[in-house]
This record gives structure tokens, sequence and C-alpha cells, in this order.
């Protein structure tokens, strides 16, 4: 999948490092690098007019040879439970959604990293319409920005879990993750960052290796691979097996906990014969099932299971020493919950 470039988003494509050799090649003193950077990511400035510590002509120079966008919001809707659902119009006219839940004591943000979605999960409504392109560095950090300026407040956590799948857009997504750790931009502490994948295996070997502390999801639906094959097609390349073990070996290389995600649908993965798999899949192992149920999606013939199912798979997992939660969706009223974050068409 291909990287967005500076030609498409300007700055907002290139990573910290990328950024300094810029500089480094048009001759600008290394200091710059980090006076730009603290106004595009920790300032969140929307202009370079804002870097009132640059002079004019650097700040006009600049301004042609590294165009800076901040996403428009074309769109916002606000949720009976306080949840807010932005539509962003990025510099190209791509359009993403995002989402920010606000608690008494924390304010997180649903980001996403691609326009569209190219996995073609049957529950989700994001890859309905499409994919559109990945999004570049700056503009899944944006997304935060956008939020924190909306409500005035900072943003303590995140959850790479908006339109998108995170780990077909690797490069880009860690960057983000860094610029939203980094003391010199948004300063969340990296458990307070989760990324959500559906299972790309080499890029979740990868992961691994990463020196942050940030957490790990994945979305796993089904412990049995039929139905998995089913319901996620852009995964079967990797099968169940080889993704438990990558799971398993990444517990025991960061000593993290990674979460397995279960949205239950009715008569499809909320059987006895699944719940004992997932049981199977997941005991004796570092995880944590988080479980939740289905969102409907509309005009989708699959629908969310029963509450009793839910319970029935929750007290499964904790009789077998598996740590759960139930997760509540929120705003579902407007569309923001899990799975219906929806690509709407460009408009450029
Ligand atoms: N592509 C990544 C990031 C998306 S995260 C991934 O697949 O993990 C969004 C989460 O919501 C994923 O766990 C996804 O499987 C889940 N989801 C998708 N559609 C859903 C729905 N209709 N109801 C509940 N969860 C859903």
């Amino acid at each position: 999948m291909e990287r967005a470039t500076k030609q498409q988003v300007g700055i907002k494509a290139l990573t910290r490092d990328e950024l300094a050799a810029e500089f480094e090649k048009i001759g600008l003193p290394k200091f710059r690098v980090k006076q730009v950077y603290q106004w595009l990511y920790q300032k969140g400035a929307h202009s370079y007019d804002e870097m009132t510590n640059l002079s004019l002509p650097l700040r006009q120079q600049l301004a042609t040879a590294y165009p800076l966008f901040f996403p428009e919001i074309v769109k916002k809707q606000v949720s009976a439970d306080g949840t807010r659902k932005y539509l962003l119009r990025l510099a190209d006219g791509a359009l993403v959604e995002t989402v920010a839940m606000p608690t008494k004591t924390r304010l997180s943000a649903c980001v996403s990293t691609q326009a569209g979605c190219p996995m073609r999960c049957a529950f989700c409504a994001t890859g309905r319409n499409g994919y559109t392109r990945s999004l570049g560095c700056g503009e899944i950090v944006d997304q935060v920005n956008v939020i924190a300026q909306d409500f005035g407040q900072r943003v303590t956590n995140v959850v790479l879990m908006g339109q998108g799948e995170p780990f077909l857009n690797y490069d880009a997504t860690l960057e983000a993750m860094k610029i939203m750790n980094d003391k010199d931009a948004l300063e969340i502490g990296a458990r307070h960052i989760t990324v959500s994948t559906c299972g790309i295996l080499p890029q979740i070997r990868r992961f691994a290796k990463e020196p942050e502390q940030f957490t790990l999801a994945v979305s796993l639906h089904s412990a049995v691979q039929e139905t998995r094959d089913r319901i996620m097609p852009g995964v079967r390349q990797y099968d169940l097996v080889r993704l438990r073990e990558a799971l398993i070996s990444y517990g025991e290389s960061t000593g993290r906990r990674p979460t397995y995600e279960y949205a239950l649908m009715g008569g499809i993965n909320d059987s006895n014969e699944e719940m004992r798999a997932l049981v199977d899949f997941t005991r004796h192992t570092l995880c944590h099932v988080n479980l939740i149920q289905l969102n409907a999606v509309k005009g989708s013939s699959i629908k969310p299971s029963t509450p009793e199912r839910l319970q029935a798979f929750k007290r499964a997992l904790e009789a077998a020493g598996v740590e759960v939660t139930l997760r509540e969706s929120r705003g579902a009223d407007i569309d923001a919950a899990c799975g219906q974050l929806k690509q709407r068409a460009r408009v450029r």
C-alpha cells in the first residue's frame, strides 16, 4: 500500500527525520526543525502565518516548498452521550471521520489511518464504499489536535481504530504514534496509545520490536478458521495458528498484554463451538479479550447477538482464567460506534 506523498498532502507527509533532512538540504539551521515541528503538532497550527518566531520570508518560502493543510471540519455531530463525530476534509479533498469520547476524567480520540479501507470485513461499514488512500503521519496526528481544539482540552488517550487498516500504512501510523507520544508534540503516554489491526502478521512481528510501550489490539472476531475467513476475507492468508503464535511471541518479547477484539454477531460467531474455540485460543496466553456487541450496520444482514450470549461468552472466558471486559459502544445514535465510520465520496 502506497504512503501519502508530499505532493499529495504537503508537510504532513513527512516524518520528523524527513523534515530534518529536507531543511538541511535547503540550508536551514537545525533548530528550525524543532520550531516548525512544535508549531505543527504541539500547537496544532493551521497555517505558517501563526509561526511568529519565523521571519515572513522564511514562512513564505516554507509555504511554497511544503504546503501546510490543517483538516477542515465539514460536519460535526454530537451524541446524547457526549461523543462527537467529525467529518474532516484533508489536503486533497479526501474525507475521513474521527470520533471524540469524553468522560469525567479522560478525553479519548478514535482516529483514522486511511480514507476508506481495503479489508472488506463483512460486518464493518468502513470498507463498503471502497478505499481512497493512506493518510500521512501528520494527518493522523492532526485528528487529535482537531479534537483537543474543539474541546479546548488535552486528549488523554488515543485509539487508532477509526477508518482504515493501520498496519497497511505502517510507517505513517508508527510515526504518528511517536509524534503523539513525543514531549515536543502531544506528550500522550505510550500506554495510552492503542493501535488496532485486523491481523497483518508481518507488521505485528515488526511492531513487537518497537521500543515504545504502545498498546496492541487485534480484531479476532472468530477463533474458527472457516468463520474468520468468511467474515474477514482480507486476512485469509494469515491463518489463526500463526496469528496466535505471533501474539504469544509479541507478549513474550514485550511483556505487554495484547487485546483481542471480539464483536458478537448473532448466528455467526456466538455458538457454543465458537465460544470453546475462543477459550482455547486465548487461555494460557498473555492477553485480554474485549467483547463487544456488534453495532448494526445499515444495509447489512449481520445482526448483533443477544445479551445472554454476550454474558455466556464472558463467563466462559472468566472460568478459563482469561482476562475479559465488556466494551460499551458509544455514539451509536450518530453512527460513531465501532464499525460505523463510513467513507464518503470525495468532494473535489
Ligand atoms: N482495521 C483495524 C482498525 C479498525 S478498529 C482493525 O480491523 O482492527 C475498529 C474495530 O471495530 C475493529 O476491531 C473492527 O473489527 C471493529 N468493528 C468493525 N465493525 C464493527 C461493528 N459493526 N460492530 C462492532 N465492532 C466492529
